[in-house]
């Protein structure tokens, strides 16, 4: 028997309790460790609520959790309530799948201004992270603008622009859905540093801004280069890329305007006591593709500014950390030590991009560590004593079905749940 410690329940640490088990079969004994006790990870932190389909995934994440040799351990976090070295005691291999839930910063005067937040925090926010239940953020002026041309940038103008009836069947959670529906918020400006032709958009969430019902996408015809120039362009760039020229067709009859400033890289953001403006400096692009400022400026009006520009990994005391992730090759961090997904890789590609990872680590582990060698490790009982022994109240898959059904039980109706937003509401529910 080996003994597999995955830490993090999300798309990636799935993925590899997955292929671990394919690689190993009954000879495995898999537990993925959470510091909350409830699955998923960025499938339900991080994926819009109004993206059931994609949420769907979990199902396939269920049935690897109800298979035997797996466990979930929630409510423990690792580098405070244990150690990686104390895992590695009692386990023969231990995987980091911790995501990379921390925003990267700007880095430019006045970022700290309230009113100016990390699309982790506002995603965080209306996907009930416990973490970011109290954000409260700034939605009583009439212009947001959102940094980054990435597809979370397009998830924070979406939901900042939908009316009330849009959010039908999902799953926002109810404080979010309340203020959005209060929001005075009437123009997001979406800010990309580079042009049309270097957004990192996928078409189906760019399509989706032409159909809402009180926003309209809008475009400046001028930041397109001539039509043809998309012709070598990858199918699916294209295809966004056509998208977004169409977005110059629609009629602007709408109350809400969505706004895409290309060329447009924010210097500084100005307010007296919270935001108030972002000081944005045209661009161009100088032969190797990269945004180079022109030195021309010009004033946004801003009462809410999110940055969408990517994450990084929580580092973890110990673990070598270089660029926003583990240091690792190929997966391989040290001596029975991984990293899998973004914590691997950073956070780039779609919830699939997880699994050909976990897959690849699982079979380096496996090529390692072969499925008839004995294991002296203690393996989940080791684990189990040593929370026991500082008080922590580790959570099972039963305690995380008995939340599920009274996160159901107290759904919206037309909403599948209604999540808990706060530590100790799951544990109510668990009656702890
Ligand atoms: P992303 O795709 O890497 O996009 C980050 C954006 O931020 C890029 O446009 C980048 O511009 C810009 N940026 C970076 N640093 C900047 C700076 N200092 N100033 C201005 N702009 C800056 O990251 P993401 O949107 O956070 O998404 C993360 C991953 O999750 C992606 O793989 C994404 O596709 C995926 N995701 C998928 C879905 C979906 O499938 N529905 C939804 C959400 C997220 P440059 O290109 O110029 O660097």
């Amino acid at each position: 028997m080996r003994h597999f410690a995955i830490v993090g329940s999300g798309p990636a640490g799935f993925y590899t309790a997955e292929a671990l088990q394919r690689a190993y079969g009954e000879r495995a004994r898999i537990d993925i460790i959470d510091r909350y006790p409830v699955p998923y990870g960025l499938i339900r932190f991080g994926v819009a609520p109004d993206h059931q389909s994609l949420k769907a995934v979990s199902k396939r994440y269920d049935k690897v959790a109800d298979s035997a040799g797996v466990d979930f351990v929630g409510n423990v976090s690792v580098g405070e309530d244990v150690s990686v070295a104390e895992l590695l005691d009692f386990y023969d291999a231990v995987i980091l799948a911790t995501g990379a839930p921390h925003d990267r910063k700007l880095g430019i005067p006045g970022e700290d201004l309230p009113g100016v937040v990390g699309s982790a925090e506002f995603v965080g926010w209306y996907n009930g992270h416990p973490q970011f239940a109290d954000l409260a953020p700034s939605l009583g002026g009439a212009d947001a603008v959102v940094v980054g041309n990435g597809n979370v940038a397009l998830d924070c103008a979406r939901i900042l622009s939908k009316t009330r009836a849009e959010f039908e069947g999902s799953d926002i959670v109810g404080h979010a859905l309340d203020a959005l529906d209060a929001s005075a918020i009437r123009s997001v400006t979406i800010l990309g540093r580079r042009g049309p032709h270097q957004i990192a958009m996928t078409p189906k969430e760019l399509g989706e801004l032409g159909h809402l019902e009180a926003a309209v996408p809008v475009v400046e015809p001028a930041d397109f280069p001539p039509v043809e120039a998309d012709e070598p362009l990858e199918p699916g760039l294209r295809k966004s890329v056509s998208l977004l020229r169409g977005f110059a067709d629609l009629a602007a009859d709408k109350p809400k305007r969505i706004v895409f400033d290309f060329f447009a890289k924010p210097v500084r953001i100005e307010g007296a006591v919270r935001v108030e403006r972002i000081i944005v400096e045209r661009t161009r692009l100088d032969d190797r593709g990269a945004a180079v400022g022109t030195g021309e400026t010009y004033v946004l009006p801003a009462s809410l500014v999110i940055t969408a520009i990517g994450y990084s990994t929580t580092p973890i005391a110990d673990v070598p950390f270089e660029g926003g992730k583990f240091v690792n090759d190929r997966g391989r961090i040290a001596d029975r030590l991984y990293a899998v997904g973004w914590a691997r890789r950073g956070p780039s590609g779609t919830i699939g991009t997880n699994r050909p990872d976990g897959y690849e680590v699982a079979d380096q582990i496996a090529a390692e560590m072969p499925a008839d060698g004995a294991s002296a490790k203690a393996g989940v009982e080791g684990l189990k004593q040593l929370l026991a022994s500082r008080g922590i109240m580790a959570t099972d898959y039963d305690d995380w079905r008995k939340i599920e059904a009274a996160e159901v039980a107290q759904a919206r109706p037309g909403s599948p749940r209604e999540k808990f937003v706060r530590h100790e509401h799951w544990m109510s529910a668990l009656d702890r």
